[in-house]
Parts: structure tokens; sequence; C-alpha cells
């Protein structure tokens, strides 16, 4: 059985650890390869040997380390189809959502080619007699990334590509769950020219993350997974005096407005609710019909397009809507949370319980499910269920709506369908949710935007890509000179003040 083991130093090497994890493939339940599972002094000296890189790496000009990003984009174009095929192997999602992964963390790449741009200080001149002032970027030394398993190439490079292009030494530890995409993404990188050792993966669990948070020398920390464990380590590395951001989970709830286009609602609803198997921290998990002829006319127009998705394997190519869930153990957890709805009283207008494929009957595939009449205390309405499944909550006003929106302790993304720009306007800016949509169902920012959620759907208060990405991965210096010549005879005793 293939072990996947590590990037160190520009190589790939086995765990020395002895612990190793299964990477299943999700479509026949097989499990298809072991992959190490790092020691905290395997994790330790892979640090050791990126801050020793990064001293020059940090010193090389940002039109150079930029240039090593633009050739990595050329290579990610180049092997699109295998990264897409490696991905969907591990991952099981679809190979046109794989490429996408890797698209969209493509862009974020591309974003980072402007570092130069980026990364210019402010200056003032004379700002003071013969003094002037001036700010500089500089790198924050080593910093890490602890990624999940639902977009293993794009999450990864939203990290890597902005802490490197700012002169960092850069530690992954992607999910253990699909782990050969990273490691690709290291050996594109070398062969874009990145220096060894700027850039190690070490694969691990519980005790690489803590090896991590407890490491003096990473100053920096960016997570994305779920909530529990972002607040975990958001507070562990808080601790230890680290910069830290991190994003966890998500209910995305998408309001219709009586007047929304209810095709476009619809349809809208049935790529945003069941792509990539509603493995998506951006995905709509809750619908929220205003009034209920609202409500019976979104469920009539929903539910013939429910059933006529086509669930199977990535292997199937462009027939497939969506494939199966990642583990065995999402799917017994997305399951045991369908029965709790209909135990708490929700109708489950479609029914997805007992779904199973020919000739992959042991693969994690769960069919569509759609509830409607769910109400705020259920725990199909209050968890993020990470699976095919659809809950409508029925609201009588638009404000009983975005009060469910306001209310619930997630705050990710949010939509709303609506014709009324009036409506939308005061939603956007009213609605406590980090990204909103207007007739969008996925708001997902661009590159050059940032993208963040807000309550327990974030901690810490920089989002990731866009600007801020550039300045979670530096420090500020602010820089006074004066030179001989400005200089007054005797010593300044008082705060200065400029005159
Ligand atoms: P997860 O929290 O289980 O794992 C994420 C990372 O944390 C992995 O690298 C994993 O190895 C590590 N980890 C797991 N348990 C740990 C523990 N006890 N201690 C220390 N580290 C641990 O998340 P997942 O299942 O891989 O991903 C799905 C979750 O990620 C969902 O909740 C989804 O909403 C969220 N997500 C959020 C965003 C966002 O930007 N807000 C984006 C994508 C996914």
């Amino acid at each position: 059985m293939e072990e996947i083991g590590h990037w160190i130093d520009g190589k790939r090497v086995a765990g020395k650890s002895g612990r190793f994890a299964d990477v299943m493939n999700p479509a026949t339940g097989e499990v298809q390869a072991k992959v190490a599972l790092a020691s905290q002094a395997e994790l330790d000296a892979a640090v050791a040997s990126a801050a020793a890189a990064q001293v020059k790496w940090g010193a090389t000009n940002p039109q150079r380390r930029a240039r090593v990003l633009m050739k990595f984009v050329d290579l990610l174009n180049r092997d699109m189809d295998k990264l897409a095929e490696a991905l969907s192997r591990e991952h099981g999602k679809t190979l046109p959502d794989a490429k996408g992964d890797v698209q969209r963390g493509l862009e974020v790449v591309e974003f980072c080619i402007g570092a130069p741009q980026m990364l210019k200080g402010e200056y003032t001149d004379s700002a003071g007699p013969g003094i002037d002032m001036y700010s500089m970027r500089q790198p924050i030394g080593v910093a890490a990334g602890i990624t999940p398993f639902n977009f293993p190439a794009m999450i990864p490079m939203w990290k890597l590509a902005p802490a490197i292009a700012c002169g960092n030494a850069f530690i992954l530890k992607p999910s253990e769950r699909d782990p050969s995409v990273p490691l690709m993404l290291a050996e594109l990188l070398q062969e874009a020219g990145l220096p060894d050792g700027v850039l190690q993966v070490v694969n691990g669990d519980k005790e690489a993350v803590d090896a991590i948070l407890d490491n003096d020398t990473i100053g920096a920390v960016g997570f994305v997974g779920s909530t529990p464990i972002a607040a975990y380590i958001y507070e562990r590395g808080c601790a230890n005096g680290k910069r830290v951001q991190c994003f966890g989970g998500a209910k995305n709830h998408m309001i219709v407005m009586p007047d929304a286009d209810m095709d476009q609602a619809a349809d809208a609803l049935v790529g945003a609710g069941y792509g990539a198997a509603g493995e998506r921290c951006m995905a709509i998990s809750v619908a929220v019909p205003v009034g209920d002829e609202t409500a019976d006319r979104l469920i009539e127009k929903l539910v013939p397009k429910i059933e006529k998705l086509k669930v199977g394997p990535y292997t199937a190519g462009n027939d497939v809507d969506y494939g199966p869930v990642v583990t065995a153990a999402a799917k017994a957890n997305i399951e045991r949370l369908v029965q709790s709805g209909i135990d708490q009283g929700a109708e489950l207008v479609v029914d997805g319980r007992g779904f199973s494929l020919q000739g992959y009957e042991n693969g994690f595939f769960l069919g569509p499910h759609l509830f409607d009449r769910a109400t705020k205390d259920m725990d199909i309405y209050r968890t993020e269920i990470f699976g095919p499944v659809l809950t409508t909550v029925r609201a009588q006003t638009y404000e009983e709506a975005l009060g469910l929106a306001m209310d619930h302790e997630y705050g990710n993304g949010t939509a709303i369908f609506t014709r009324d720009g009036d409506t939308a306007r005061d939603f956007a800016s009213r609605v406590n949710v980090g990204m909103v949509g207007i007739n969008v169902p996925i708001p997902v920012p661009l590159a050059y935007h940032t993208f963040g959620g807000w309550k327990k759907s974030a901690f810490g208060d920089l989002n990731q890509h866009g600007p801020d990405a550039f300045r979670f991965y530096t420090r500020t210096k602010t820089v006074t000179a004066r030179w001989p010549s400005g200089i007054k005879e005797g010593g300044e005793f008082s705060i200065p003040v400029m005159e």
C-alpha cells in the first residue's frame, strides 16, 4: 500500500513516528493509501530548517519572489487535469468541481504576484526638519497553515501563496483525509524555482497541530476547519503569543422574497445546497422563503430538480452532479442528523435515505434530502450538517427572515433573492454575516477581495486573501530618520514634537 510522507527540504520523506492514518477512496469505501502522522520532533525539525531557509528568501527582492509564483501559475495550468484527478480520488468531488478547487487557489497565487505593489510601505518626506518617516512590511519569519479536507488545493494556496510572497517560510499541515494534492503543489513550487525549505508540508493530526501551536519559532498560524477546532487553535496559539486567524464552520441562510424569480432561486438553491455533496463552508444549508405562498411555490419548484440530481463517482465524468461524502463517519453523522430532523418534527419532502449505487455499495454516497417546516430549535437547523441536506425554515415576514440569519451562531455567508433593491440593500447593510450575496447564492469573493465570516465562523481580526493577507503575513516597522545636518546641538529631554 502507498505510504504518503512529508515534503521536507525539497524532498518527499517518509514519516518517522510509526503512526499513520488511512486515506480512503470515498467512492469505493476502500483504503487507498496510508498517510504518515508527524511527531512533535519531526515538526520541530521541519520548522528549524524552514527558519534557516527563510533568511535568504526573506532577503530576496519581492519581484524575484513573485516570479516564482508566476511560473507556479503556469505549472498549475499545465498539470490541472492531474491535480484534479488526484483531488477527486481522495476527496470524492466531481472533476469539474476539483478543477474549480485548483482554479480558485490559482487565482490567489495570481493575486500574490502583485506582492511588490502590496508590500510597498508608506513614506513621508520632511515629517520634521531634516526628518523623513517611512514604514516597511517585513515578513513574520516562519508562518504555518492548518487546512481542512474540503478544498485540498484552494485553501492551502490561500495560505501558502501570500505567506511566501511576503518573504516568509511556510509550514503547511494539510488535512490527513486528502494529503496528495498539497504535496503535488510543493513539487510544482520547487519546479517553479522556490528554494528548498521555504515550504515544508508536514502531514499529521492533533500532535502535529499542537507542535505548531507550541513551537516558539512560528510567528503566525492560519487555520481553516470546524468551529470547535478553530476555537481551540485560536486560544492556544494566542496564549503562546502568536498571530492567529481561524476560520470555522457555517450555516448559510438564503432568504427568498415573494418577488424573487422562483426558477432562479430554486436553481441557485440546488447548486448551492447540493454541489460538492454540501461539503462547502459557503454551501447554502438553510432556505428561508418569506410567506407560505412563497414557500409553497419554492418547494414545488425545488422537489423535481432535487429528485433529478445525479449522484456518483468522479470517474463517471460530467454525468454526475455530486459525489460521495468524505468518510464513513461523516456519512453516519449526516444520517443521524437527518433522523433527528424527522424525530423532531420537520417534514422530509425529498427523502434521500437508503441511497445505494450499483457497483459502489461501500462508497460514502448519500441521496439528496430536503426538509420543509423546520424550526429554530431543531438540530438540523442549529448544527452544520456538511452533507446533501437542505433545510427550509418558513418565515412570515422579511424581518423574521433577517432575524433568523442574525440570531444564528454562525455568520459565514448568506444570500437574499429578490427583485426589490431597497430590501436587498437593507439586508446587505444590516445582516451580521461576513459575506453577502444578492441574487448570488455562494458569494465567495474573488482573490483580490478578502474572504471571512463573522460570529462563530471566524476568530481573529483579519480576513483571508485580498489585501488582508499581506497584513497578516507581515509586520509593520516604522522608521524615523534624521541625518546629521538636521540634528540640533544639545540633548532633548521632553517628548519630541515636530516643529
Ligand atoms: P476539521 O476541523 O476536522 O479539520 C481541520 C484541520 O484541523 C485538519 O488539518 C485536521 O487535521 C485538524 N484537526 C482536526 N482535529 C483536530 C484536533 N482535535 N486538534 C488539532 N487539530 C485538529 O475540519 P474538516 O472536517 O477538515 O473541514 C470541514 C470544516 O471546515 C467545516 O466545518 C467547514 O465549514 C469548515 N471550513 C470553513 C471554511 C471557512 O473559510 N470558514 C472553509 C472551508 C471549510
